[in-house]
């Protein structure tokens, strides 16, 4: 089972504006900025509006427009960025074995250099 929504995760708080974030996108569905700690010459955090606790909750219990919505975000935010054409990866930790350390479903942008075959 899915652990509860915790309002009080770092990311609830941007989402409310109780916090600043280095946003480089929002609409109604997602809202994207810039990681606090970069991984990456680029690393931009894309999450949606609602409040689901990872990848796994999102894909089971969001809505066909919320999963579409924020899968076009996360599209745009890259394209707009201009890392299509160098090229760009896509991470969502989900869970403890990944080291997901914020509970609210978010998908990493990593640019902005070679990567090698993987993140460490
Ligand atoms: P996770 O390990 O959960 O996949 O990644 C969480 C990410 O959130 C980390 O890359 C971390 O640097 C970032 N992060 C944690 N707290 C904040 C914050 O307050 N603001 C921003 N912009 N990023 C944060």
């Amino acid at each position: 089972a899915t652990q509860p929504y915790d309002d009080a995760n770092i990311f609830a708080k941007i989402l409310r504006g109780e916090i600043p974030a280095k946003t480089v996108y929002e609409d109604d569905h997602a809202l994207a900025f810039h990681d606090i700690n970069p991984q990456a010459p680029q690393h931009i955090l894309v999450i949606p509006r609602g409040r689901y606790v990872s990848w796994d909750d999102f894909s089971a219990h969001a809505s066909d427009a919320e999963i579409a919505g924020f899968v076009r975000a996360v599209g745009h935010v890259a394209r707009a960025a201009g890392l299509v054409e160098p090229g760009y990866r896509l991470l969502a930790n989900t869970g403890g074995d990944a080291h997901q350390e914020v509970p609210h479903l978010h998908v990493h942008i990593f640019a902005g250099q070679p990567l090698g075959p993987m993140l460490a």
